[in-house]
């Protein structure tokens, strides 16, 4: 249906198109196509395309309901296994060894839902992103955390122009619950483009988030691609980070036990939030080696009073970085003579720490956004089995990385595109922003600006 409403145009110039029958002509509409995250929370993997360019934009994989995957002991045998299921986007540029100057990637910011297939790229291939997401992607795989293998990526000032032949974009900041996150402004011949990566306005910094929207406006976009994660959640109150605090205060508070808390290492001001809560209450903090190895290169700065869980099985540069600050560990025999003098963190694949607390074990766990993420991944139902068993409590105290349905179609009303298109949702077709034309894009479809504005509609909120 798209194909048919493609513009042809005559590659001579200044030629009446009606006299060039059996003349080459050349088709030079920019597409945009979708090759996954548009009905998955993550995954998004979108390419422009010029007559002579291609940026591709996030790279990362989420598990679909309905496609077949490899899990276990069934391992693909190659690249061309991935990309015959779908898994990697049916681009044949990206896993080849020429052409290399046509086509870049972009990556939004270090989540593994945007990042998870950057390994599978031809290795001259550019992957660009902001600084801090080059320096979050190191630091995550020295410290071996997540599987996440060294990638090569180029870091680029956040608000410079960049291009690949006739494309350009720049990294704008915004504010997501990992550090270097960002929207993409990108420009072609024919169409300007705005993609907002996953943003929020309840974190430390809704200023930057502020700031990106009143620059994606300023730049007058005719397509804005737009997260729409917690589009199906019911409403509910919104907590800030800094609310967060004081919740966590009061929980460590009302607990005799030890307290057990599990954010995720990539969120490093979310773990430095519970040694604040901790030595507010007068517990000591203790942390992994390999999560304070990443908050700290975030920070520049070690916090008080913290302790470090004994690990005989350290990385080399964690190992060697843990020698150089002289942090003290601890043990499990110190921390379960004086349970009430702690909060502890507890990552799910060091839940064997229970064993080692043994009687003194029992306590509150505090669940905070860390992984499993929730009661999709088999692993929840396996960590709640765990906690039972030694008598621990469970409590989730979290809040999330992307801004509430309300603030998300504000942010479409505010930038006013000529077409938005929700995507990284479950429920896209719930963003309902008044007065300006919506379309829900399908995967493996070529789409022009033409196609998109003559197929794009207004909705209303029911
Ligand atoms: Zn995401
Ligand atoms: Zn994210």
């Amino acid at each position: 249906m798209f194909s048919t409403s493609l513009v042809w145009y005559s590659e001579m110039l200044g030629g009446d198109p009606s006299s060039c029958k059996g003349e080459m002509v050349v088709d030079k509409s920019t597409r945009i196509t979708f090759f996954g995250g548009t009905r998955t929370i993550g995954g998004t993997i979108c390419r422009v395309k010029t007559a002579t360019a291609q940026l591709v934009f996030d790279m990362g994989h989420v598990v679909r309901p309905s496609s077949p995957i490899f899990s276990g002991s069934l391992r693909p045998r190659s690249v061309a296994d991935l990309r015959a299921v779908g898994i990697l986007p049916d681009i044949p540029e990206l896993y080849m060894d020429q052409h290399h100057q046509d086509v870049a990637v972009c990556i939004s910011h270090n989540h593994l839902d945007h990042t998870a297939l950057l390994p599978y790229m031809a290795n001259g291939i550019s992957i660009f992103s902001t600084k801090e997401t080059c320096q979050m992607l190191k630091v995550i795989s020295e410290a071996a955390l997540e599987e996440q293998p060294p990638l090569r990526l180029i870091g680029v000032e956040t608000g410079t122009w960049q291009s690949v032949g006739d494309l350009s974009f720049q990294f704008v900041p915004v504010d997501h619950d990992t550090p270097g996150a960002a929207a993409i402004l990108i420009s072609a011949p024919d169409m300007r483009l705005v993609y907002t990566g996953d943003l929020r306005f309840h974190g430390w910094r809704p200023e930057v988030s502020r700031a990106f929207v009143e620059k994606a406006r300023r730049f007058e976009p005719d397509v804005l691609l737009i997260e729409g994660t917690r589009a199906g959640d019911e409403p509910r109150p919104q907590v800030t980070e800094q609310e967060l605090i004081r919740l966590v205060v009061d929980a460590m508070a009302g607990e005799d036990g030890i307290v057990y808390f599990n954010a995720y290492p990539r969120h490093p001001e979310r773990v430095l939030s519970f040694v604040r809560a901790a030595h507010e209450v007068n517990r000591t903090a203790v942390l992994e080696a390999r999560t304070l190895y990443v908050a700290a290169h975030f920070t520049g700065r070690l916090p008080e009073g913290v302790r470090i869980w004994a690990d005989s099985d350290l990385p080399d540069p964690v190992a060697r970085w843990l020698q150089g600050v002289g942090l003290p560990v601890i043990g499990p025999s110190e921390v379960a003579e004086r349970p009430s003098a702690f909060a502890v963190e507890l990552a799910y694949d060091r839940l064997w720490r229970l064993i080692d607390l043994d009687r003194a074990a029992s306590g509150l766990y505090i669940h905070s956004n860390g992984a499993p993420l929730g009661p999709f991944d088999p692993a929840w139902d396996n960590l709640q089995r765990w906690l039972a068993h030694f008598g621990v409590a469970f409590r989730s105290l979290g809040t999330s990385g992307h801004a509430a349905l309300g603030e998300i179609e504000q942010v479409v009303e505010a930038i006013r595109p000529r077409v938005y298109l929700p995507i990284h949702s479950f429920h896209p077709e719930r963003v309902v922003a008044s007065g300006i034309p919506r379309f829900l894009p399908e995967e493996r479809v070529d789409y022009t600006l033409s196609d998109l504005l003559a197929n794009a509609s207004l909705t209303a909120r029911d």
